[in-house]
């Protein structure tokens, strides 16, 4: 028996590279195709987010097709229930994917199936191709006999790593060779590599630019003991069949670029281009560094979920983070959609991109605040039927108070109030609307105004007296102005300023007094439109309490 038997006697297909080829037609000629080609390990990185969002919008930007492919090859790493993490995590960003997993058992597209594991009988087809063609061989070496590879290398301070002599199966005998298969003795099988290290060959990276590598002369393993594919032997077979023209990826794998334009000129195929985004950064005491995994909470989608930052709030600062354009984009365009900024590739800085959370919150402020009211209050149920169950069951008993709400300072005014930071901090911008938390305590008003009680008390009797809420907002001031006149507030500041000693303040002032007994805030939004949204009876009780 020989290796190409054993193989078929341990993995048994009858799938030919000729058949493979015939149901993977190449794809029209100039259609732009990418792909991600996350790994379901458990969170979602932001990074994962950006790289998806570039490569959807290279192909989208021009017609081309993006591709969802599951690399789950590496079953040691995989995590329970992390494929639909990342499938439902891009859907929710609005990043769609034309083929590829929709869900842990269905997909869509003629290029699948998507997720490598159901792949391996195409990943083995392949194998037996090289092996035929001299181009890979079968291993033997126990881990420990790598691990003791591994050890003399680094005595000796060579690199390390199953190259030119050290690869013991390389030229081993014919007979030692069959020996092993006869005994049933567990392999893996390794690309023959033809690379030599100290030759440097030119790379053309379509954000780095020209890159002078080493050749690759590690002999890698392209297939594990358990019949699967490494990740860079599957990442050339997927890429080529499913025809990416634009490999787009973290710049981790940069250093791998060698060995894949190798694996695709091996296996007789173009490489495709590819294109390594640096990572997001964050400042560190001072310092800039890697966005961790381990360290950072703003590493994981979560966070942002969590957080409540809008969706499409997050999309818009990852693209300017892509394309610093983006920016003067916004402020022409305040109306369009995200997905209709040119987004260009060429445009993307070659260095790392940094992670701003003031800048986000601020993108995310103007966000929010070219939503209408309706919007603002669906947008904030969905977040909070998730994270916020007492808030979600308020908004859905209070819908149109909360819709009133969002309305002031949002509606037929100039300038839209930007004090919503995203969804999780609305609450504590608004609960004062409600009784059951709004706090009326003793003395509160007095003591935020600076005024005696006397006052305090004074104006606001006589104010519950001259209350009309169906006065518009001019007629309203109006009436409040004079009654603080009365009061012995001043017209101006200019008529204060000239004799305090006479005045009890501005109009200002008595203003405050009714914004801090009805809201127990000092700073709030547009007093006249609070009133309204309250409506007289809750404004005139709460006016009450202060007497
Ligand atoms: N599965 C690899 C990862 O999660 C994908 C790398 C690539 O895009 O080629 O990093």
């Amino acid at each position: 028996m020989n290796i190409i038997e054993k193989i078929n006697e341990k993995f048994p297909s009858d799938l030919t590279v000729e058949d493979i080829e015939d149901k993977y037609p190449p794809r029209p000629e100039g259609q732009i195709v990418t792909r991600i080609a996350p790994s379901p390990t458990g969170m979602m990185h932001i990074g994962s987010v950006y790289a998806a969002l570039i490569s959807e919008r290279v192909a989208h930007m021009q017609d081309g097709v993006f591709i969802l492919r599951i690399e789950d090859t590496d079953t040691k790493r995989e995590v329970e229930g992390a494929t639909d993490i990342i499938i439902n995590g891009l859907k929710n960003f609005g990043i769609e994917a034309d083929e590829g997993a929709i869900s842990r058992t269905e997909e869509t597209g003629d290029y699948g199936p998507y997720t490598q594991s159901q792949r391996r009988d195409i990943y083995i087809a392949y194998i037996k191709k090289l092996i035929e063609q001299g181009d890979a061989y079968p291993c033997f070496c126990t881990p420990e006999e790598i691990d003791d590879i591994r050890e003399k290398q680094t005595k000796q301070g060579m690199r390390t790593g199953y190259y030119g002599d050290w690869a013991k199966y390389r030229n081993a005998p014919k007979e030692i060779i069959q020996e092993n298969i006869d005994n049933d003795k567990p392999f893996v099988i390794r690309l023959k590599s033809s690379g030599k290290h100290f030759n440097k060959r030119m790379f053309e990276d379509v954000l780095k630019g020209k890159r002078n590598l080493p050749e690759n002369d590690s002999d890698v393993v392209i297939m594990k003991a358990t019949g699967l594919p490494t990740y860079h032997f599957a990442h050339a077979v997927d890429d080529h069949l499913m025809g990416t023209t634009h490999v787009i990826r973290g710049d981790e794998w940069l250093s791998s670029l060698p060995l894949h334009v190798q694996l695709f000129e091996t296996l007789g195929w173009t490489p495709p281009h590819f294109a390594h985004i640096s990572p997001i950064e964050i400042m560190d005491d001072g310092n800039r560094r890697k966005l961790s995994k381990r360290k950072d909470p703003e590493a994981s989608v979560t966070f942002y979920e969590e957080k409540g930052y809008a969706k499409e709030a997050v999309i818009e600062y990852l693209m300017n983070l892509a394309n610093s354009t983006f920016e003067a984009f916004r402020v022409e365009n305040p109306d369009k959609s995200v997905w209709e900024f040119p987004f260009d590739l060429q445009k993307m800085g070659r260095s790392g991109a940094l992670l701003d959370l003031v800048k986000l919150d601020s993108m995310s402020r103007d966000y929010i605040g070219r939503l209408s009211a309706e919007e603002v209050y669906a947008q904030l149920a969905d977040w909070a039927s998730l994270m916020d169950r007492d808030l979600y069951e308020r908004m859905q008993a209070n819908k149109e108070y909360f819709i009133n709400i969002f309305k002031i300072e949002r509606e037929n005014v100039e300038r839209v109030r930007k004090d919503f930071v995203n969804w999780s901090t609305i609450w504590g911008e608004i609960d004062y609307f409600f009784d059951d938390v709004f706090p009326p305590i003793d003395g509160y008003v007095e003591k935020e105004t600076e005024l005696s009680s006397d006052v305090v008390k004074g104006f606001i009797s006589d104010f519950i007296e001259s209350y009309d809420d169906t006065a518009d907002n001019e007629t309203w001031f109006a009436t409040m102005k004079d009654l603080a006149i009365t009061h012995k507030f001043a017209k101006n500041g200019k008529l204060y300023k000239k004799e305090p000693e006479n005045y009890n303040g501005t109009i200002a002032d008595a203003a405050k007094i009714l914004r801090v007994a009805l809201t127990g805030k000092a700073q709030t939004p547009d007093l006249y439109s609070m009133m309204q949204t309250m409506g007289k009876e809750r404004v005139v009780e709460r006016l009450k309490l202060s007497l």
